[in-house]
């Protein structure tokens, strides 16, 4: 059987490997980092992570989503902070069961690299970066702590983040190879709410903490030790922003102002905010994913979205769900694999990067107000009453495997139809009160 070589052993590296290996090809994945479960790195990407129906679909397809869960904190929706302290929680689906769950993203990318690693005839090793690849060879150039190697498979395949190496190889090798990227003007830091002091949690645990506050927000996702992990989403440049808040009046002020109540739960907030890096935010579209039957692209490599959706990770295990289908299909054309994978895709990546964007404003902005919550319980009585007919949009993106651009236009449909609805019967009522008035006044006027 072919053999692989699979750059990046990150979330999605690691479980595409035990895909492939479970379907008995010969694996070899390189990874940059050490060995996670002898340093405790991550580096540069969230401490934890929202897993839903997509990203567990295919934990379950490899037999792993109870070892991958176990330590799993569901949350059943989202906990709103105004600036006064009031919290207003809004479930995430009229079916309490159905909820995201926090996932720790080192103990997520353990437990899938020694899934791969059970097979035989998958082997892992880190400490080796890729530098380039020779796409026609299928030839990967890798620096090592020892010198330089270089390794051939039957295929290569990028599984190596938004910032790929192997994409870069293809950049530069295919004429005509489209890409795409675009920066958000924010960054993100993360900061920490630790355990309480009898190690419990000293926010509602089983919720996504949210701070919208217009043009940024912070949010926080629970941990099983009792402590919380906060991301702040906020500009890079202006006024106000990560650029002008420099000394610790300036971060005591501002989270003084904005978030007053998660404060006194943040005694490292100083510390967290000095010590740790201001990540940025990225959105990448790139085509094709495949060259010939010699490389692939899979996960961040092929499209890095913003994490707004907390679809990022879960789209990538889709796609490590749909490359197993169409290289059992066409298990004896690779090139047809490749291109069957990239159609089922491609488009559905694209609604993505769409519908992450969107959900930041609506994170940041709308969940603050009234009107968005009235909305969602609309959302919440149609799907109650029309079950099966009507899906709130979040509800197909986090809790069904809708194809992404299936489930963004079947929302717009909705929406038409319901706003129309609601339009017509507005009109309808407003007819009603002017009629009635008119017919007032001319019963009064003939006395
Ligand atoms: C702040 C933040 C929060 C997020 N929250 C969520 C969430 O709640 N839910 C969700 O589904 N998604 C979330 N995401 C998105 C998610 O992190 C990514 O979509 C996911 O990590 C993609 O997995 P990947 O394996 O493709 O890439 P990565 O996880 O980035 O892994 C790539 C791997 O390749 C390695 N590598 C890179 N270059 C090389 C090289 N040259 N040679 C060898 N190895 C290399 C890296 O070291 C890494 O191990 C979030 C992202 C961010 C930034």
């Amino acid at each position: 059987m072919a053999k692989f070589v699979l750059i990046g052993s990150g979330l999605a590296g690691g479980l595409l490997a035990a895909y492939l290996g479970r379907r008995g090809y010969d694996v070899d994945l390189y990874e940059r980092r050490a060995d996670p479960r002898e340093a405790n790195i991550v580096g540069g990407r969230s401490i934890n992570l929202a897993i839903s129906t997509r990203g567990i679909h295919a934990l379950e397809k490899l037999g792993i989503a109870d070892e991958a869960l176990q330590h799993a904190i569901p949350m059943r929706g989202r906990m709103i902070h105004d600036k006064s302290g009031d919290m207003h929680f809004a479930p995430y689906d009229v079916d309490p069961k159905k909820c995201i769950n926090s996932i720790g993203r080192a103990g997520l990318n353990t437990t899938v690299i020694e899934a791969a690693q059970r097979y035989p005839n998958v082997r892992v090793h880190f400490n080796h970066k890729c530098t380039d690849v020779d796409l026609d060879e299928a030839v990967a150039h890798l620096e090592t702590e020892s010198g330089q190697l270089t390794v051939r498979g039957g295929a290569v395949i990028g599984v190596d983040g938004a910032f790929s190496a192997v994409r870069q190889s293809m950049q530069m090798q295919i004429s005509g190879f489209e890409y795409d990227e675009s920066y958000l003007a924010h960054g993100y830091k993360e900061l920490t709410i630790p355990p309480g002091p009898d190690g419990s949690w000293p926010m509602e645990k089983n919720a996504l903490h949210i701070w919208p506050r217009k043009s940024f927000m912070m949010i926080a996702l629970p941990n099983p030790d009792g402590s919380f992990t906060c991301t702040l989403f906020w500009e890079f440049e202006g006024a106000r922003s990560f650029a002008t808040t420099k000394t610790n009046d300036d971060v005591r002020r501002f989270f003084g102002e904005e978030f007053p109540d998660a404060v006194p739960l943040m005694p490292t907030l100083l510390e967290d905010f000095r010590q740790n890096p201001t990540g940025s935010l990225v959105t990448i579209r790139c085509a094709p994913w495949y060259y010939r039957n010699k490389v692939c692209l899979l996960g961040d490599a092929a499209h890095a979205v913003v994490p707004f959706y907390g679809q990022g990770m879960n789209a990538a295990f889709e796609d490590c769900v749909v490359l197993d289908e169409c290289l059992e299909t066409f298990s004896n054309d690779r090139e047809r694999a490749f291109a069957e994978y990239f159609s089922r895709r491609k488009e559905n990546a694209d609604a993505l990067a769409d519908l992450a964007i969107g959900n930041f404003i609506e994170m940041r902005d709308k969940t603050a107000s009234k009107t968005f919550r009235a909305k969602k319980k609309l959302d919440h009585v149609l799907e109650a009453a029309l079950p099966g007919i009507y899906l709130p949009l979040y509800t197909m993106v986090t809790f069904t495997r809708i194809p992404y651009a299936q489930a963004a236009r079947r929302a717009r449909f909705q929406d038409r139809i319901v706003y129309g609805g609601l339009v017509a019967l507005s009109i309808l009522l407003i007819a009603m009160l002017l009629f009635r008035s008119l017919h007032a006044l001319t019963v009064m006027s003939d006395r």
